[in-house]
């Protein structure tokens, strides 16, 4: 038997402990009842950034804007990657516009980012949009 693994809530960022077998379960929260692995992005703010980064999944950040014309291009695709990754990476959506000194502490200098976290701490980043197997690829190589 392996620990379980922690994961935050994407709704209110409690940690829950999901054994590793049910991660494809859908598992909810024990606190709020949302889905804790959503099948799509979750959307990160300045203020629950810190939280979300806890636990021991991988988290994949998109840093995008809506002014942006290639972040727009590109949700799709991370969208659909979230589906694919449900369960072994988690995806989340941070809007660097709404999120300005989050954007500047991250040290984002072009949009759409992509920076992948594992343990809290920054292990990758992409500067541009990624078609969907050449994004797959990135992360395997990641070990995703
Ligand atoms: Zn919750």
């Amino acid at each position: 038997m392996t620990a379980p693994l922690l994961i935050p809530c994407p709704h209110c960022n409690g940690l829950n402990r999901i054994p590793a077998g049910r991660l494809g379960d859908a598992p909810r929260c024990g606190r709020c009842k949302t889905e804790i692995l959503p099948a799509a992005p979750v959307e990160l703010t300045q203020s629950c950034f810190s939280s979300q980064l806890r636990g021991d999944l991988p988290l994949l950040v998109d840093v995008w804007a809506d002014w942006c014309a290639p972040c727009r291009a590109f949700a799709p695709v991370f969208a659909q990657a979230a589906g694919q990754l449900r369960g072994r990476c988690r995806l989340g959506k941070l809007d660097s516009e709404a999120n300005p000194s989050l954007a500047g502490q991250l040290g984002i200098r072009s949009i759409p980012s992509l920076i992948l976290f594992k343990g809290g701490v920054e292990v990758a980043r992409q500067s541009g949009a990624l078609p969907l197997p050449q994004l797959l690829a990135w992360l395997r190589q990641q070990g995703i």
